[in-house]
């Protein structure tokens, strides 16, 4: 590891950053005649990095070396790791694996989840989304049916075989969240909550972390290090978009970010267009921008009469539409030699290619 040391930094601050070195197992020197870059050689733990950035007296943490977090791609030992699959029912995430989970924003008629279910299934979803706890900007805005929510989601998804990814916003609904649940969803609103973070990394459920809007990469992969360090490995990122200063659409799809973490992290990402997008018409265009940025997956909010809705209607595609996207998405996979996984009930489509 190489640490950047202020260059004023009395001398008693120096002595207590190599002291914080030596119980850490380095033996470190200074390189060159000033001592400002520090070099650690030793064995690194997840833990060092942010310990030793967060010293007094450092400036930056220029190299990591061994000390590797446990999302990072590298290793200390110099290899790279494989790609992390994650299984969420049908859906398989990583590895050269493509899956798209929809659904409605929220869970709001039993009937009508079933017949969403149903069709998405059919066009090619392996897993099913709905909120039973919705976070709302308002206090006044529609909550979710909360634990009626999850009682229908359980029997739909008992009807269908689809797996369910859900939110849970709270820690002490984790474990009633979890018994419906195939995949814990984190809101966007939520990657910060560090209490929420550790509590369903004490699972062995997947976790399908949202970036917050205004969040860096380097935050969501910390908040995604929280969960991992908590021992659960099954871990799927989801860029939504960030806050941007237009209002065409809701928020900014940072497609770099995508590429960029593909490189980073053996965590299998995935892209939301329609919390990107805001409106429906562009939820396509941007599900296609996604996977060709290598995006492991889609979660696609999909509703046939959106008008029906108390959250998100101006972003629901319908069935067509979403069937249309499914196509490119088939289509993207062969270009790069990736596999779209449909479960065994879906319809091969007649057009598989870009319309
Ligand atoms: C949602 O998935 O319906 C949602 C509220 O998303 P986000 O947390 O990305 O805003
Ligand atoms: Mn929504």
């Amino acid at each position: 590891m190489l640490l950047r040391l202020e260059s004023t930094l009395p001398r008693s601050d120096r002595d207590s950053i190599l002291l914080l070195c030596k119980e850490l197992g380095y033996t470190t020197r200074f390189l060159g005649g000033r001592q400002e870059l520090l070099e650690l050689s030793g064995p690194g733990a997840p833990d060092h990095r942010s310990r030793l950035a967060d010293l007094a007296g450092v400036v930056r943490v220029l190299d990591v070396g061994a000390a590797r977090e446990l999302h990072e791609r590298a290793t200390g030992s110099g290899d790279t790791r494989p790609d992390t699959i994650v299984r969420i029912g049908d859906a398989v995430i990583g590895g050269g694996n493509v899956s798209i989970i929809a659904g409605p924003c929220a869970v709001e008629d039993e009937g009508r989840l079933a017949e969403i279910a149903n069709a998405v299934r059919r066009a090619g979803a392996t897993a099913l989304r709905g909120g039973a706890f919705k976070p709302r900007s308002s206090p006044y805005s529609f909550q979710g049916l909360g634990a009626e929510g999850l009682a229908i989601l359980g029997r739909v998804k008992a009807l269908t075989g689809l797996g369910v990814v859900t939110e849970v916003l709270d820690p002490r609904d984790v474990e009633a969240v979890g018994e419906v649940a195939d995949a814990f969803q984190i809101g966007a609103r939520s990657m910060t909550n560090f209490a929420l973070l550790r509590e369903v990394g004490r699972t062995r459920i997947p976790v399908l972390l949202k970036r917050g809007f205004a969040a860096t990469v380097r935050e969501l992969l910390l908040a995604a290090e929280y969960v991992l360090s908590g021992g659960n490995e099954q871990v799927v990122l989801c860029e939504r978009g960030v806050r941007g200063f237009d209002s065409v659409t809701r928020n900014l799809l940072d497609v770099g970010a995508v590429a960029h973490l593909k490189g980073a992290t053996h965590l299998p990402v995935i892209v939301d267009p329609s919390h990107a997008a805001g409106r429906a018409d562009l939820v396509r265009p941007l599900a296609r921008a996604g996977i060709a940025a290598g995006a492991d997956g889609l979660l696609i909010e999909v509703h046939p009469a959106p008008g029906e809705v108390h959250s998100d209607g101006a972003q629901a595609v319908g069935l067509d539409a979403f069937a249309r996207i499914v196509a490119d998405v088939r289509a993207l996979c062969a270009i790069d030699g990736r596999t779209l996984v449909t479960s065994q009930l879906s319809e091969s489509p007649a057009n598989g290619g870009f319309q």
